[in-house]
């Protein structure tokens, strides 16, 4: 029997480990192990349950648009368990000068699709009303070397536009930088709109009628909720997915240290312990991936560790009706960073996702650290709560003493497509592939969302599956 080592139990890892079970109980002759090194396994996907609120202390959703992890929820019988946004009150505000305005209408991820509500806007200058006009006739443009976010929204539209926009934006996804992040990586989409339309906004529209178009429904029909969720939280997906694995196979409390390829084999360190594998897939954050694949190959490594990562902290305040009935209707604010605030952005999930507090309650969720604070990290949970307290108090006049709150740390969890991120991924990809039987899953690659974790581990374990001529794609 070939034998199969996860390193990481985030839902990475899992993913791949149902992808070996589901062949395993298909009669193939394959076993696995997955190693975790803390207690329980999901990663950052967490859910509590605190007076009658349902509380994320990572994920809350995924974006609807990208299938992978709602495919896994219905491979495990949680179809009917998928519920979506409450996108009838989705409205987001941007916080400027201590004050909440709407996003306009017709934005798509900062990208403006109808004239009038972004020309009413009390957020936007005269100045960059005028270039959104102007961007309708931006020529098709192919840039030769990648870019940051901030460089091509700043060509389309305009500093202010990445200090109100792009940059909160980015910072609520991926807890990084507009002037750091690749338009390649991060918005592939946007380059290739870029060299095929030039106008970011006759694109978005063009994609969205064809969408349309495809899925045969009338230019009015109701589109598909932005964010898709599960009724008891993200944490519901992690234990389905594990209740389906073999549970002797899951070792938690399981610190690997080292993943070294010896004579057609692997050996995984842990401890004091060492065990012989045929193939292992590495689903760790990229700088765990390099410290353990150190003996393995330095070049590898080296690669895998200047994937830089970012940390956050959320912060959950649960509060009584009356709070419930004072706050602005919608999801929640981002806060650019002219304002000087140490919060990036404040969820109002009893409007995201209504049954996730009851009807006497008000649930926020707010976010904080990222690449410019990562000092956060270092206070106490007093202190932010403190510093979230006061900036809810100065921003939405919340000054209410709240019912509960959880504060919850995430160290270097988020991971920073850099300017050069694609390039990088095809030097570690030919490296990988001079170690035959590694794969690697997880973050840190091609897309930093739940559906592109789900994807990375489910395509790692086909790959290996693959290698032991295993795998037929079903
Ligand atoms: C606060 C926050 C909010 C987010 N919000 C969203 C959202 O709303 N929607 C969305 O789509 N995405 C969101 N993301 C991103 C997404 O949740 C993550 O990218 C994804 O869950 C990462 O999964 P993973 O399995 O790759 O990594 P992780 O969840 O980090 O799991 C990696 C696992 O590896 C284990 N490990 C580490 N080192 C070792 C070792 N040496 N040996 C053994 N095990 C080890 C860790 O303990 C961990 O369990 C959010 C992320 C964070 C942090």
């Amino acid at each position: 029997m070939k034998r199969i080592a996860i390193i990481g139990g985030g839902i990475s890892g899992l993913s791949a480990a149902h992808t070996i079970e589901e062949k395993r109980q298909s009669g193939a002759e394959v076993g696995y192990v997955l190693f975790e090194s803390s207690p329980r396994l999901g990663g950052v996907m967490v859910t509590d349950r605190v007076d009658g609120c349902l509380v994320e202390a990572g994920p809350d959703s995924f974006l609807t648009e990208k299938p992978w992890a709602a495919d896994l929820c219905r491979k495990i019988g949680l179809g009917d368990q998928l519920i979506g946004s409450n996108d009838a009150k989705r409205k987001t505000y941007i916080v400027k000068k201590n004050k909440l305005h709407v996003m306009p209408d017709g934005l798509m991820f900062m990208v403006p699709t109808k004239i009038m509500p972004t020309v009413l806007s009390p957020l936007f200058s005269l100045r960059t009303k005028f270039r959104m006009a102007g961007e309708w006739f931006h020529p098709p443009h192919k840039a030769e070397e990648d870019e940051t976010v901030a460089e091509m929204v700043e060509r389309h539209y305009g500093s202010e536009m990445v200090e109100l926009l792009a940059d909160p934006l980015l910072s609520g996804v991926y807890g990084g930088e507009s002037s750091d992040l690749s338009v390649r990586a991060v918005l592939p989409r946007f380059a290739d709109m870029e060299s095929k339309h030039g106008s970011l906004g006759r694109a978005m529209l063009d994609a969205r009628k064809t969408a349309r178009k495809k899925m045969g429904a009338s230019a009015n029909a109701p589109a598909r909720p932005l964010f898709t969720s599960l009724q008891e939280g993200m944490q519901q997906m992690v234990d389905a997915v594990v209740a389906r694995l073999d549970a002797n196979a899951l070792k938690t409390s399981t610190l690997v240290q080292s993943v070294v390829p010896q004579d057609n084999a692997w050996t995984v360190s842990a401890g004091y312990q060492s065990d012989q594998f045929d193939a292992v897939i590495v689903a760790t954050p990229a700088h765990v991936a390099s410290f353990v694949l150190q003996a393995a190959d330095e070049n590898l490594a080296r690669e895998l560790g200047e994937i830089q990562y970012s940390s956050s902290v959320t912060v959950a305040l649960g509060y009584d009706e009356k709070v419930r009935r004072s706050l602005p209707p919608g999801f929640g604010f981002l806060v650019p960073r002219s304002e000087g605030r140490r919060m990036l952005a404040a969820t109002f999930v009893h409007n995201k996702f209504p049954h996730r507090a009851s009807e006497d309650r008000a649930l926020l969720r707010c976010f904080l650290g990222g690449a410019r604070d990562e000092q956060i990290l270092d206070s106490s949970e007093e202190e932010i709560l403190a510093i979230v307290r006061a900036e809810l108090r100065q921003i939405i006049r919340l000054d209410a003493e709240p019912l509960f709150t959880r504060v919850y740390k995430w160290k270097s969890a988020m991971a920073q497509y850099f300017v050069g991120h694609l390039e990088r991924l095809q030097r570690i990809e030919s490296l990988r592939q001079r170690l035959p039987g590694l794969a690697l899953a997880g973050n840190g690659y091609k897309g930093i969302g739940v559906p592109d974790c789900v994807r990375s581990g489910v395509e790692a374990a086909s790959k290996i599956l693959a290698e032991m001529g295993m795998w037929s794609a079903a």
